[in-house]
């Protein structure tokens, strides 16, 4: 491969920096479409590449069966409509000398490599203050000034250091997957050792082994690996980009991953067997990791056992496919849900085991402990090989960026320091203490996540765009606070329990790299998502950024972009863009019409024990009820449950996903009343049914299967309200005895003037204006502040122990703190639940809300400790590997 030409406009004297408006480390995908946006803009710019031509990934990886796994149709730069059809790509998935001349092509066609420095790399990075620039120390030719400093510097380029020792002595040969020689290896006849068994390793080993004498390959840890069935671009997809290219590009902007596929929302257990094999198959069959990993079923990402019925099924595939049950059971990933680690897209390398010619070391069986001049020695066996390859993969996401040292920015802060605990960005575009200064795909961004072509555009447009709006209001700096900082890092953290993905130790975590602080580098919620909070950063104003001027001109909209939770955040605005009118003006009638309506659309919960359905008596009528049992052997203690829907909606059953999700956590029987609700029966109707109901279900426990002795109470929003007045009653009625009592956003007093009646008077589903209209319709003002309306007026000694759960934008938030706070001053033992980025519904919507489960369990917990049973493990061991409870 002849190396390009190097960009002669950079000064040949080393002392003279180069001056440029903006400084672009790297010419991979990132850098070329950044040199070619900044130019159109009117930008004076250059790349530095230590590189000898374009390509940054595809420049540097060489090794054989390198290929990309997106599909080459998505893997692409989509910005002009022109360069999409100059080019065709000859396979589903394209070799690395393909992508190699496609960016060459590119390079080519905009002219670009003029602004290009190859066989440079920038060593130092300097902040400037007084001339608001940064200063570049480069290994070769001069430095460059620039005012913006852009790292396009890869998540994949800093390969990773072997960590064995003896390297040095041995005799043979030895490459890296990621360094591998442009004129290729001779492997013909000899002796190789692969170590490693991450992606370029599964692609290089049937390669490798077709070659080789003999292949022993060591591995650590067995990775998941699909066919990729690779051939020309499947027709399908080729028709839909064909027939809607730009609506086809918008989708796939949109969505969660960088390819346009649907969101899946049918969950695995609404699913048989058979469909859920069915769908399995034509998934293998597909070769698509994307799909495979998005369209199976919609829980499969987020929730443990909807992952572990994949897991099973590509396990059942890797036994068929290797010969030797040991080796099979060997190359089977027991330590990961799947697609917490990046899965591989293989060719034969399952098959490739059955080679007479191919030995899998387990290293977890027989570590390495050296290698020696002539091979690799285990604590077991010692190999004689005539080559070694190391695919152990990178210091990912920001081993390239730390390995410019030091970048210095205000005040001499150091970015080493600064990321000592790991990184810290502000959208993964910018760092604050470091002005003007820019990353591409950086850590906090979907970057790895995602199809990386199309992560790309997005930041480059944001950037570009945003530095030319800079310029042109005057401007010349540009940082974010340390709020906003501090925001996108907590909804990084959110974000990270929406996924499986915190669940393994991977290269995502920096697990992979000794010493390494691990945390999930990359955003876990989604491109689409990813790319609305950027637009609305932008749209109010740039949001937690501080931009200067000349003459000390200041602009800063501080702030965090994000307060709620990410999937609180989806549903809220799938709410909004539904624009429904309000509730309270349809009416109870037409109210109660819409809820069941809504309520028809979602899966009713997982398969539980049992539920049986009846009536209860009270004194003026009967109560319908529905007993949710566990499927374990009883008798269960009982909860008797309260629904929400301001006493004005709901029955017995509109609670239900929750009741199940409860029952499957505690082992316990929920007793769901439906008691009267106004307008037709005015307070105190509903309490008055609470309680009464309660007494019976105490009285008939062991005729519902339940277990005999006190009950516990729980209830949801005016239910929390029923709850709480229950437990008031029974205390002073002489009983049932109720062991505990959990509260979820309760309903507890009359007044609206607490914070969170206006703070959060709109736009989080439970509105101000709701509230009114629920109690104008249960009760009269000269009734509200009744005990059994407001419990908060009432006497709240002696009452049973309570969990209290609260949510951050819900104007019911204080009234519920101030109850539990009420109760714990007078001597009831509570504990509290103050769920910050949470909704009124944010627990109860138990598919949807995929946060809310950490919250369900710690409730889940608290029921279980008032009813005396023991404490489930956190850790449950699963076959396999340790379920968290967070993600269960
Ligand atoms: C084998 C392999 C397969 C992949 N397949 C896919 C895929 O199918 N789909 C997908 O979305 N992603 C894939 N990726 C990820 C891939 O890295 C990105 O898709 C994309 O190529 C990144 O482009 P980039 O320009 O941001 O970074 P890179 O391509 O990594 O380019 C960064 C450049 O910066 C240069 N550089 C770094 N530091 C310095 C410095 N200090 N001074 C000078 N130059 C420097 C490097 O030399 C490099 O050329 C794959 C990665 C690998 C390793």
């Amino acid at each position: 491969m002849p190396d390009a030409m190097v960009a002669t406009r950079a000064s040949d004297e080393r002392g003279t920096a180069q001056q440029v408006d903006v400084a672009v480390v790297g010419a991979g995908f990132s850098g070329l479409y950044l040199l070619y946006r900044l130019r159109k803009a009117g930008f004076s710019a250059v790349a530095l590449d230590e590189a000898g031509d374009v390509g940054g990934t595809w420049y540097w990886n060489r090794y054989p069966g390198a290929r990309c796994d997106i599909q080459t149709i998505d893997y692409s730069y989509t910005f002009d409509p022109e360069l999409e059809t100059a080019w065709t790509w000859s396979e589903k998935y394209a070799a690395q000398p393909e992508i190699l001349r496609y960016l060459g092509f590119v390079a080519d066609r905009y002219d670009l490599r003029k602004d290009i420095r190859f066989r440079t790399k920038v060593t130092e990075a300097k902040w400037d203050e007084k001339a608001e620039r940064w200063q570049l120390t480069t290994d070769n030719g001069a430095p460059v000034s620039c005012r913006h400093y852009i790292m396009a510097t890869g998540c994949l380029s800093a390969p990773k250091p072997p960590e064995i020792d003896g390297v040095k002595d041995f005799k043979g040969e030895v490459y890296f997957t990621g360094r591998w020689p442009h004129d290729g290896v001779n492997l013909a006849g000899k002796r190789v050792a692969v170590i490693g068994t991450g992606s370029s390793a599964i692609q290089s080993i049937p390669l490798i082994a077709e070659q080789a004498a003999h292949l022993t390959v060591f591995q650590r840890t067995p990775n998941f690996a699909l066919p990729a069935h690779n051939g020309p671009a499947p027709s399908d997809r080729m028709s839909l980009l064909q027939s809607d290219r730009a609506g086809y590009r918008e989708q796939a902007r949109q969505s969660m991953a960088g390819v346009p596929y649907p969101q899946q929302t049918v969950v695995s257990w609404q699913l048989s067997d058979a469909e859920r094999r069915e769908r399995f198959e034509r998934a293998w069959a597909a070769g698509d990791l994307v799909h495979i990993l998005t369209q199976l079923w919609a829980d499969q990402a987020v929730d443990i056992d909807g992952n572990k019925i994949v897991q099973d099924l590509i396990r059942e595939k890797i036994r068929a496919a290797v010969r030797d049950p040991e080796t099979a059971a060997a190359l089977m990933p027991d330590d990961h849900p799947f697609g917490a680690k990046r899965p591989c897209l293989d060719t034969n390398y399952y098959a490739t085991y059955n080679r007479p010619n191919v030995t899998l070391v387990n290293l977890r069986q027989e570590p390495i402990k050296a290698i020696t001049a002539s091979g690799i020695s285990t604590n077991g066996r010692s190999f004689d090989v005539d080559v070694i390859v190391f695919a152990t993969g990178f210091d990912a996401m920001t081993g390239a960026i730390r390995a410019v040292h030091p970048i210095t920015g205000r005040d001499g802060k150091s970015l080493t320091d600064v990321w000592a605990q790991g990184p810290q960005t502000y959208l993964g575009l910018t760092v604050e203490g470091f002005p003007n200064f820019f990353m591409i795909t950086g850590p906090g961004s979907p970057s790895v996540l995602s199809n990386m072509a199309v992560s790309i555009e997005q930041h480059v447009d944001w950037v570009v765009d945003r530095l030319a709006a800079l310029r042109d209001a005057g401007f010349t700096t540009i940082e974010p606070t340390e709020t906003a900082q501090a925001g996108w890092t907590r909804h990084m953290a959110d974000c990270s329990m929406v996924t499986l993905h915190r669940l393994a130790n991977t290269w995502y975590t920096g697990a992979n790299v000794p010493g390494k602080v691990q945390g999930l580098m990359p955003y876990t919620g989604g491109v689409g998502p990813y790319r609305s909070i950027c637009d609305e950063v932008v749209s109010r104003g740039m949001l937690g950024f501080k931009l200067t001027g000349p003459g000390g001109a200041t602009q800063c909209n501080d702030g965090e972009v994000v307060r709620l939770q990410p999937d609180v955040r989806l549903v809220l605005n799938l709410l909004a863009s539904l624009n429904l009118p309000p509730i309270e003006s349809m009416g109870a009638i037409g109210a109660r019409a819409f809820v069941n309506e809504f309520n028809k659309g979602r899966p009713a919960g997982r398969p539980i024990g049992a539920i049986v359905d009846g009536t209860l008596p009270v004194a003026d009528g009967a109560l319908p009820y529905r007993v949710y049992k566990p499927a374990t052997p009883g008798p269960h203690p009982v909860v008797v449950y309260f629904h929400g829907g301001g006493w004005v909606l709901g029955d017995e059953q509109s609670d239900e996903p929750f009741c199940r999700d409860m029952v499957r956590r505690t082992g316990m029987m929920f007793v769901s009343v439906d008691y009267r609700h106004a307008p037709e029966h005015r307070f105190p109707t509903a309490a008055e049914d609470g309680y009464a109901a309660t007494r019976w279900i105490a009285e008939h426990a062991a005729e519902l299967g339940g277990r005999p002795g006190p009950v516990l109470v729980a209830g949801w929003s005016a239910g929390g309200n029923i709850a709480a007045v229950t437990c008031q009653l029974a205390r002073d009625r002489g009983g049932p005895d109720i062991a505990g009592q959990l509260l979820i956003c309760p309903v507890t007093d009359c007044s609206f003037d607490r914070p969170s009646y206006n703070d959060n008077a709109a736009g989080y589903f439970l509105t101000r204006g709701l509230m009114y209209w629920f109690w104008d319709l249960y009760c009269s003002p000269a009734d509200r502040t009744d005990p059994r309306a407001s419990p908060l007026r009432g006497n709240v000694e002696k009452l049973p122990p309570a969990f209290v759960t609260t949510c951050e934008f819900d104007p019911l938030r204080d009234e519920g703190v101030a109850y539990a706070e009420a109760m714990a001053a007078a001597g009831v033992p509570v504990e509290q639940l103050k769920a910050h980025g949470h909704f009124h519904s944010s627990f109860t919507m138990v598919d949807v809300v995929i946060t809310g489960v950490s919250g369900r369990v710690q409730m889940a917990e608290a029921l279980r400790r008032f009813a005396g049973l023991p404490e489930v493990s956190r850790d449950e061991p699963s076959p396999g590997f340790k379920i968290s409870a967070a993600a269960s």
